[in-house]
């Protein structure tokens, strides 16, 4: 029953399969590639990955303790001769994913939600779990084979890299659509693991807990949680085996490491003001379409046309002046030069032009502006099938028109939210800690990386995580 889907893919691919016994789970199976290039394809995809998403480099302390924890981890598998990684990124929703060979990632995100090192060893073990169980590796080809029908995007790409949502949706999300036999196995194996390197295996369903609660508040369910079976049934299936719910509370170590770190999404890499897109790192603002739809990323925007006919990409740009980024988009053969225009935009050096890219699929036209704000090089990418793009080419040239140096201090000089730790002097509860010295975000989200809920009496001596700071989202 496991083996028909690896067959059917084989056969798609024409690749030559062994077979060997899987050391972590004991069964045959029939692989497509050999350790070595299991480990070639998780590095160069750990490359894709770390040119389009920033590490998180704030808190070293936690990225060493992250690091300890997975080569322990690494250790007590059954394939510590791989070249384990572990790495934080710097992305505010709550997510981890391994590559094959090793490659294990945890967000900041996730960081602050968990209460003590025995989760962390719970989230790294299980993304451990699918390494050593190789389930992603025939996955990855998988991936290898939809990214040629997404060969239209693969055009703008000198742009896209840089947009950390939508490149490593290319490069690895597929990745992380497992099966719920695999989901079951990784989570058995992250309790094998996590025994195995001393921390307390509770930890494991205390984990899936606080993923169980995120997954409920979110309207877009992080992708390691898109999968069945829902994270209740994972905790309810580990608490089972193992006789155990979850931790008591905090570990203090744990939480110290906390302390100071960016808690949600940094408006230091750009935010939204009602439909002005600010940013602060490279010092400017643009004003969207109001009726766009608008995801930002941690370096730039993707925007959406309401019809969905019109994508609109932003991001920095590698090259150092406009000019080289413009003979760096059109070195790309499959892309031809439209009207060529040199100038300013808001006072700033820029240059755009019209392109069309004409493929199997029909073709697209669009427009490629590169601004120059201080240092940085700004590339704008805007592209509609080309049977549509005069109902949208108005529209997308005032919103290149509407680029401006950001000139407020405010704005310009913003601080993310950050994690305070508070040690209870009395028993209260989250509600009341928060009704006399409010935090940035709302006292359910509080409650939710708290693990307990805001009326939950809490006793003296307990420490809590508070959030300080500006919020974005709380100005919309
Ligand atoms: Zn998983």
């Amino acid at each position: 029953m496991r083996l028909a889907p690896r067959l059917s893919l084989l056969a798609v691919l024409g690749g030559a399969a062994a077979c060997s016994i899987n050391p972590a789970t004991g069964r045959v199976q029939a692989f497509l590639i050999s350790e070595n290039e299991e480990v070639e394809l998780g590095r160069k995809s750990d490359q894709e990955i770390m040119g389009s998403m920033r590490p998180y480099t704030e808190a070293p302390a936690l990225v060493a303790k992250v690091e300890e924890v997975g080569a322990k981890i690494a250790e007590s598998s059954e394939r510590p001769q791989l070249p384990w990684t572990f790495r934080v990124l710097d992305d505010p929703t709550v997510n981890a994913f391994a590559l094959p060979g090793g490659f294990v990632y945890v967000t900041r995100g996730l960081l602050t939600h968990l209460n003590s090192e025995a989760e962390l060893a719970g989230v790294l073990g299980h993304e451990a779990g699918h390494v050593t169980a190789r389930h992603g590796a025939v996955k990855l080809r998988k991936t290898n084979v939809a990214r040629r029908s997404v060969g239209v995007f693969r055009v703008v790409d000198p742009g896209l890299r840089h947009i950390g949502g939508f490149a490593a949706g290319v490069a690895g999300l597929a990745l992380l659509k497992y099966s719920r036999d695999d989901e079951y196995q990784a989570d058995d194996l992250a309790v094998r693991y996590v025994g195995a390197t001393g921390y307390d295996t509770a930890g494991v369903p205390e984990v899936f807990g606080v993923l169980s609660d995120v997954a409920d508040s979110q309207s877009r369910v992080p992708a390691w949680l898109s999968t069945h079976p829902e994270p209740e049934l994972r905790r309810d299936r580990v608490a089972k085996a193992l006789g155990r719910s979850g931790l008591p509370g905090p570990d203090p170590q744990w939480m110290a490491l906390l302390g100071g770190v960016v808690f949600g999404r940094d408006a230091r890499n750009g935010f939204m003001l009602r439909n002005r897109y600010v940013q602060p790192r490279a010092g400017f603002r643009v004003d969207m379409p109001e009726d766009w739809t608008i995801e930002v990323d941690t370096s730039g925007l993707v925007g959406l046309a309401a019809d969905e006919n019109a994508l609109f990409v932003l991001g920095p740009s590698a090259e150092s002046t406009p000019a080289d980024a413009l003979e760096a988009f059109f070195a790309e053969t499959e892309v031809a030069r439209g009207e060529l225009w040199e100038g300013n935009i808001g006072g700033a050096p820029a240059v755009s032009s019209a392109f069309s890219i004409s493929g199997g699929d029909g073709s697209l036209t669009g427009l490629v502006a590169f601004v120059l704000s201080g240092s940085q090089v700004v590339a704008i990418i805007a592209a509609a099938p080309a049977e549509v793009w005069p109902s949208h080419a108005d529209a997308i040239a005032t919103t290149v028109a509407s680029f401006r140096p950001l000139k407020d201090p405010k704005l310009r000089n913003v601080q993310p939210t950050r994690i305070e730790l508070l040690t209870l002097g009395a028993q209260t509860t989250l509600a009341a800690l928060n009704e006399a010295n409010p935090s940035s975000i709302p006292v359910v989200e509080l409650a939710r990386i708290n693990h307990v809920t805001p009326d939950e009496p809490l006793p003296a001596g307990r420490i809590i995580k508070r959030v300080e700071g500006f919020n974005p989202q709380a100005v919309e």
